[in-house]
């Protein structure tokens, strides 16, 4: 009999395959491919939003798409809202928030597109201890694919 080295089922991962850096790597990189989607949207959202800020309506400043979430596998531009810098940041950072600057949302609560309305309910609710954004609630009925989204987890 002659000794054969035989195989013995064990494949060594390469190094890089799951170390931190190549984990961070290909984060990166879905953020960038993801970003150059969204991007694709610049033009359409443009149009939509006739280049205002879709919740508080401020023109000619940055503006930026802002996807509501729970973000679908690809962006889409019904989940996806275009935003100045100061929504965005104070939607993201609840600490960032003036209170006041949000009364735009009384009349952005009423747009036909029910990103718009999504955003600005959730945002409502959470400023619900101030009596405009409770009456501001109560005057709106929403339709049930409307609450569906609201309550949907990111
Ligand atoms: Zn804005």
């Amino acid at each position: 009999m002659t000794p054969t080295k035989r195989f013995n089922g064990q494949l060594k991962k390469p190094k890089l395959f799951n170390s931190p850096l190549a984990l961070m790597a290909k984060g990166f990189q879905a953020h960038q491919e993801r970003q150059q989607q969204l991007g694709l949207l610049g033009k359409p959202l443009a149009r939509r939003a006739q280049r205002r800020c879709e919740l508080c309506e401020a023109a000619g400043v940055a503006l930026q798409p802002y996807e509501v979430p729970p973000a679908p596998a690809e962006p889409a531009l019904e989940t996806t809202l275009l935003l100045c810098d100061t929504c965005t940041e104070q939607i993201e950072d609840s600490r960032k928030r003036q209170p006041a600057r949000w009364r735009c949302l009384e009349s952005a609560v009423w747009s036909t597109e029910p990103a718009v309305q999504v955003a600005a309910v959730r945002l409502l609710r959470q400023l619900s201890d101030h009596d405009w954004a409770r009456e501001t609630l109560q005057g709106i009925d929403l339709e049930p694919e409307i609450e569906a989204w609201v309550v949907k987890e990111p």
